[in-house]
């Protein structure tokens, strides 16, 4: 598989879109059944002004990383996990489920066309975003007639570079990002653009993020902006369970299963605000920062800071496990780590 590319400077990769060579393209009318797609060059795409996906928010996202391990093969985690989540999400929304050989046979195929933009080893990742919209045109607010699953990818640089920084986090007060019964489980469009304006009056004050209570009592922590909440008091880990309210996310679910591994108790219950406070550790979870350690958080009045300001030892030693598996240079005991076998490519043809 192809080397990383001379035509970029690593060492300067940050967290902003760059276009790659290629794009993964799949098309289905309601009520029939998904079939392979293609890779197509990279570029803009064509779409009615009247789709579904434009006018009622009929879509759905995941996120992922293809990553280079030190001997410089290329590697995925958990992609039937993102699999079985976008399904879920496409049942939620009205659109048909992407059938999980399909999705990570698609996913390996559009890493392996965009190879040379993973990272070296260490310096970032291939960032990849499947999307399944509702494209065909439709006037009133029902499922649209055809839908579209895409794949793009794009480099990014290491999240924390020189190591993991503690973040600062405001709880609100005012928003909420999720309602019981709505689309807060699923990773809909629809969920991220009203976290925008509280996320920037938040970064105005100061804070890395902000920090969601429970829309019906107010008490309870639900996400970390667009990330998992956990909390870690006398060895026990804490997690907000799933409620409906809150994504399942795929680290989340890693973390747990890591954390049993080691012998942690881990309760998955209402995590509320005030408890939290009183945590000896605390950090959120997702794909592009994998853990980031919470050193201060505030709500209303009352400010608390963690371990100093500092990493939590549990935290330090979760992220280090979990890095370690993604990038196998510790023993993989779940078989998350997927390979991208060479022969992918020949299975799709190339537009
Ligand atoms: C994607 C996402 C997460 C994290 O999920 P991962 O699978 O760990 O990346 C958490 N919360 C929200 C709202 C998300 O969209």
């Amino acid at each position: 598989m192809a080397a990383p590319t001379t035509e970029i400077d690593w060492d300067k990769l940050g967290f902003s879109f760059m276009p790659t060579d290629f794009m993964y393209v799949a098309e289905v009318e309601l009520g029939n059944d998904w079939e392979q797609g293609q890779l197509v060059p990279y570029g803009d795409i064509s779409i009615s002004p009247a789709a579904g996906v434009l006018n009622y928010g009929q879509g759905i996202f995941e996120g992922m990383k293809a990553q280079r391990t030190s001997d410089g093969e290329i590697v995925l985690f958990r992609t039937p996990s993102n699999a079985a989540r976008m399904a879920a999400g496409a049942d939620r929304l009205g659109m048909p489920p992407v059938p999980e050989s399909l999705f990570v046979d698609a996913v390996k195929a559009a890493v392996s066309a965009n190879a040379r933009f993973v990272p070296p080893s260490g310096k970032g990742a291939l960032y990849i975003r499947p999307c399944l919209w509702g494209s065909g045109a439709i006037l009133g607010v029902a499922p649209a007639p055809k839908f579209t699953f895409m794949i793009y990818c794009c480099p990014v640089g290491p999240y924390f570079k020189g190591g993991m920084t503690p973040i600062s986090l405001l709880v609100s007060e005012q928003f909420h990002r999720a309602a019981p019964g709505g689309q807060g489980g699923v990773k809909a469009i629809g969920n991220y653009a009203p976290g925008m304006v509280p996320s920037q009056e938040a970064k105005k004050q100061g804070f890395a993020e902000i920090i969601y209570l429970d829309a019906r009592e107010k008490k309870y922590i639900e996400e970390v902006g667009a990330a998992n909440f956990f909390c870690v008091k006398d060895g026990v880990v804490y997690t907000p369970e799933l409620v409906g309210t809150i994504l399942p996310g795929i680290t989340r679910a890693t973390v747990i299963q890591l954390a049993r591994d080691m012998g942690h108790e881990v309760r998955e219950e209402r995590v509320d605000i005030a408890f939290a406070l009183t945590a000896d550790e605390a950090f959120c979870t997702g794909t592009a920062a994998v853990i980031s350690p919470i050193g201060r958080l505030q709500h209303g009045s009352e400010a608390v800071e963690f371990c100093g300001g500092k990493v939590g030892e549990v935290t330090q030693k979760f992220y280090d496990t979990l890095i370690g598996i993604q990038l196998c240079s510790i023993p993989d005991p779940h078989g998350w780590v997927l390979h991208i076998e060479p022969e992918v490519l020949q299975r799709h043809s190339k537009l």
